[in-house]
């Protein structure tokens, strides 16, 4: 029942989109180092802890702003490509796949908490704070973050996924 799931591919039923040479230019002039197309990288993004397999993306961009990700998705839209942000990796259903293609924007650079207001129980934080992140955080030290899915996944990753988990309430 515990067994690991063996590799399924998608290949069968996928239509992939090409990437054309001129958008990874682009994003190369932009982001120079921040842009890989190595194989190793792009296979790390195109994949998450399912068993599901499909190619990996074109291209990684490395975001470390808000202008980053605006550009990126600009350019992406200007070529009509998916874009596929990537929190850590930790989801459970084949989210971060390039079913149909695309790049992948990495978002764990951005990690910054900006204001909290303890009065309001609210704490304004960069998509890629991990909920233990935020947790130990000493501006967010009056508060605490308690939903926690077994990974320590960012929380623009656990919105995308509705990620809920032990000591999660929901009231309908
Ligand atoms: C051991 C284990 C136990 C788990 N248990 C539970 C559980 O009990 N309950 C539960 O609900 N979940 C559970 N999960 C799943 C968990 O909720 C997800 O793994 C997590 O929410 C994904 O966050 P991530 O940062 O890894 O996102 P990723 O896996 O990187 O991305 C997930 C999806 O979100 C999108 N995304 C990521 N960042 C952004 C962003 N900034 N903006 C828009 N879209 C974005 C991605 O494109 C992708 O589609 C478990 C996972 C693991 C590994």
């Amino acid at each position: 029942m515990n067994a690991p799931a063996s590799p399924h591919s998608l290949m069968p039923q996928l239509s992939l989109r090409e990437v054309p040479q001129a958008l990874i230019d682009a994003l190369q002039t932009r982001f120079g180092a921040r842009c890989s197309t190595g194989q190793a990288v792009r296979e790390q993004h195109g994949r998450d802890e399912s068993a599901l397999v499909a190619p990996p993306p074109a291209a990684v961009v490395f975001a470390e702003s808000t202008a980053d990700v605006a550009a990126a998705v600009a350019l992406a839209a200007q070529y009509r490509v998916p874009v596929i942000p990537f929190g850590v990796g930790s989801s459970l259903e084949g989210h971060l796949l390039a079913v149909q293609g695309g790049i992948s924007i990495h978002l764990e650079r951005m990690n910054q908490i900006v204001p909290t207001h303890p009065e309001d129980l609210t704490v304004t934080v960069q998509s890629g704070v991990t909920r233990k992140q935020l947790n130990v955080a000493p501006k967010s030290s009056s508060l605490f973050f308690p939903i926690g899915p077994g990974a320590d996944a960012s929380l623009g990753g656990m919105c995308a996924t509705r990620a809920s988990g032990t000591k999660a309430l929901q009231i309908n």
